[in-house]
């Protein structure tokens, strides 16, 4: 039998009850044992110096213990002192017996494996892996790299090598290499057998840096196809897709015209290429699915405002959904004061609404008569049922998972046919990752600010100089401008954060009598909220004190200074969506950071970067080299957290082969591409059917 269809069980030691176990790691064939790969290695090859430890180093060390106590402090523990001439080392155990205490004996020798970590007077290792010796231990007998396999409960380190090992040696030469055979030779490639032993039982003499690294040759090969197969699993999604049908819908230029003609702006170049592109897609009986990115205030609403009305136009029904309330409170907001002039009926659906307003919303969606709904994740909800959804919006669409979309999809589908999905985000992803992790969508990128903005002036300081920032807001707000003044997330949960704002609108109003200092956060009623957004945005309001439910798509062109407490524990992607608050109008605008000193050597970088970078694109790529891509892309969306081997940012060189070799497997080699997906994503790829 096939090794991929050849069962966990036919391995020796695992029975049906260690086979259930192995089911939990996704572990069911031959074949996945041997895909299951290190993550990482120790170095066990050789004995480090005691007095050149550095915190967070794994390492072996060798000495002789001095001293063997129990502590009682919060917590008992056994302390156990012991050194090699170069330095002392602490070793802390919590959990131990009479015997293991009196086997850690002064003068007794001792080999331990384990990660050093700052200690109250020395370095510390906690539950080392340890053996003991009577006398001067014979030198080392493991010369090579030890692997480390991700594990689970009740499937340990040393189960999962020595299945490995098995695999490896029984089954491994049965295995296919799915690619050409002259693939290895191109890209300078060990072929996939010799690599996988390889990343299995490093050899003695195998370059260890390289494989710390991942950079490996071998391991390269298998970041490789690995990249590959997640592409082409996405691949496969956009094809299945196209297999569906969709509603045509043939653009009314009438409409699109008198929305033009009414708007106090022309559209950028960007916007109108943008807007072909779509409409292009929309005419088409296949679902458009397709990613709008634009960096904050890039004008992507007006972009969808003119699908809507093609879509509209021929007769069908539109939703756009949005991450917050406030933001949909703000499209709905837009999106009537627009259409009303059009006779085009705007509704509203949230999941705060009285029950009767809502059941009636729902009633005239299902009956028709509301050609345009906006709403929150409520759109997703059982009762809600759609007449003639022909084109759906999700804006700022990282705040939702791949399977909200395609729950929504499927409630939208009606005669075999999907609606068109236009899916928008601020978050721009740079174009390597773009082409692997969104390969199921078609991407349009507005790259142009409309004109007039001047870029937002960005300074760092300090809270010890709040009374200077004082002094600036009460100025700009003399002058006529108006300002944000945001508290983020310092405490955990919603209410305190609430509660932070709240104290923060009370002294702002005290030091600024002659101001009007109002508040909004997440946990405010929705009629209160706003009312609050309701008076910034008419201008009665001076000091919009804020939680970060402002962060995404609030629009208010006269606000034109920002300032953000406790940036240092913000994200990049975050700041910028902040940032992007203002500098909507065309005053000239500023953003004060402020930070609680001090800070960490990445929070002053990413601050710093703050300052000095204004576009989006760029603020992306340093966040996504700073915190990595599963928080930069939202980890729930696309398969990075999943990555067994590639790294994304490490193996950036290798996109560009794998989306050529990608095209021709997918046209000549159909049955290899799914062998490929299942050896990689298993099950996981089952979302795709949906
Ligand atoms: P985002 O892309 O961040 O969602 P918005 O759609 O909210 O941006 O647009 C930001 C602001 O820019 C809005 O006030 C909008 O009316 C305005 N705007 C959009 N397009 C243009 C344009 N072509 N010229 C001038 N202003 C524009
Ligand atoms: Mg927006």
């Amino acid at each position: 039998m096939d090794i991929e269809n050849l069962p966990v069980t036919t391995l020796k030691g695992v029975g049906p009850k260690v086979a259930l176990k192995l089911e939990r790691l996704g572990l069911r064939s031959i074949q996945d044992v041997l895909f299951h790969l290190p993550y990482r290695y120790q170095d066990r090859t050789r004995i480090s110096a005691m007095g050149g430890l550095r915190p967070g180093q794994e390492v072996l060390v060798q000495g002789q213990i001095d001293l063997c106590e129990i502590r009682f402090g919060r917590r008992r523990s056994l302390l156990c002192r012991i050194s090699d001439g170069t330095g002392a080392l602490t070793l802390r155990f919590f959990h131990f017996t009479a015997a293991q205490k009196d086997n850690l004996s002064r003068g007794r020798w001792i080999r331990c494996f384990g990660e050093a970590r700052r200690g109250p007077k020395t370095l510390e290792m906690v539950h080392p892996e340890h053996e003991l010796f009577d006398q001067q231990p014979e030198p080392l007998t493991i010369d090579t790299l030890t692997p480390v396999y991700p594990a689970t409960e009740g499937v340990h380190q040393l189960m999962l090598r020595k299945l490995a090992n098995q695999a490896v040696r029984e089954f491994l030469p049965e295995l296919q290499d799915l690619l050409p055979d002259n693939l290895g030779q191109a890209l300078h490639l060990p072929p996939l057998v010799e690599a996988l032993q390889l990343i299995h039982s490093p050899p003695p003499g195998a370059a260890v840096e390289e494989l710390l690294q991942g950079r490996h040759p071998a391991q390269q090969r298998l970041a490789f196809e690995e990249l590959l197969a997640h592409h082409l699993s996405l691949k496969r999604l956009r094809y299945k897709r196209q297999q569906h049908g969709a509603q045509p819908v043939c653009s009314k230029e009438t409409l699109v015209q008198d929305f033009l003609g009414r708007l106090p702006f022309s559209l950028t170049q960007a916007q109108q290429r943008v807007t072909e592109e779509i409409s292009t897609d929309l005419s088409k009986p296949v679902p458009m699915q397709r990613l709008l990115q634009g960096d904050v205030g890039a004008g992507k609403t007006v972009v969808a405002a003119i699908a809507a009305l093609h879509t509209i136009g021929s007769g069908y029904q539109v939703a756009i959904m949005a991450p917050t309330e406030i933001l949909a409170e703000q499209h709905y907001q837009n999106f009537s004061n627009w259409f009303a002039p059009l006779s085009i009926n705007v509704d509203w659906l949230s999941g705060k609404m009285k029950r009767d307003e809502r059941e009636a919303a729902v009633s005239r969606l299902t009956s028709g008569e509301a050609a345009l709904v906006v709403g929150t994740h409520a759109l997703f909800q059982e009762s809600v049922g759609f007449s003639r959804l022909a084109l759906m919006v999700i804006d700022e669409q990282h705040r939702f998972g791949v399977h909200q979309r395609l729950a929504l999809r499927e409630k939208g589908s009606h005669d075999g046919k999907h609606p068109h999905q236009l899916i928008m985000t601020a978050t721009p992803i740079p174009r390597t990752l773009a082409m692997t992790f969104y390969a199921d969508l078609d991407l349009s990128t507005l790259d142009e600010l409309p004109p007039g903005r001047t870029p937002v002036e960005t300074v760092v300081i300090p809270d010890s100089r709040r009374d200077e920032v004082l002094v600036r807001v009460r100025q700009a707000c003399a002058a006529g401008r108006q300002a944000y003044w945001v508290c983020p997330l310092v405490e955990e949960s919603d209410s305190l954060q609430a509660q932070a704002a709240t104290e923060t609108r009370e002294r702002l109003a005290e030091a600024f009598p002659e101001l009007k200092v109002d508040l909004v956060h997440g946990r405010m009623k929705p009629s209160d909220k706003e009312a609050a957004m309701g008076s910034f945005k008419g201008g009665t309001t001076h000091v919009l004190v804020a939680t970060t439910v402002v962060e995404v798509g609030v629009d208010v062109p006269r606000a034109s200074l920002m300032i953000i407490e406790n940036a240092e524990r913000l994200g990049l992607s975050q700041l910028h969506q902040l940032r992007g608050r203002v500098g909507r109008g065309s005053d000239r605008s500023s953003c004060v950071l402020m930070y609680h000193a001090p800070l960490s050597e990445l929070a002053r970088l990413r601050l710093a970067t703050m300052r000095d970078t204004h576009d989006g694109f760029e603020v992306a790529r340093r966040d996504l080299e700073m915190r990595g891509p599963g928080e930069v892309l939202g980890t729930r969306q696309t398969g990075v957290q999943n990555m067994r081997i590639a790294d994304v940012l490490r193996d950036q060189a290798l996109f560009p082969k794998v989306e050529k070799l990608a095209e021709g497997l997918m046209r000549d080699h159909p049955k290899q591409v799914v062998a490929l997906i299942k050896r990689w994503l298993g099950d996981s790829e089952d979302y795709a059917n949906v």
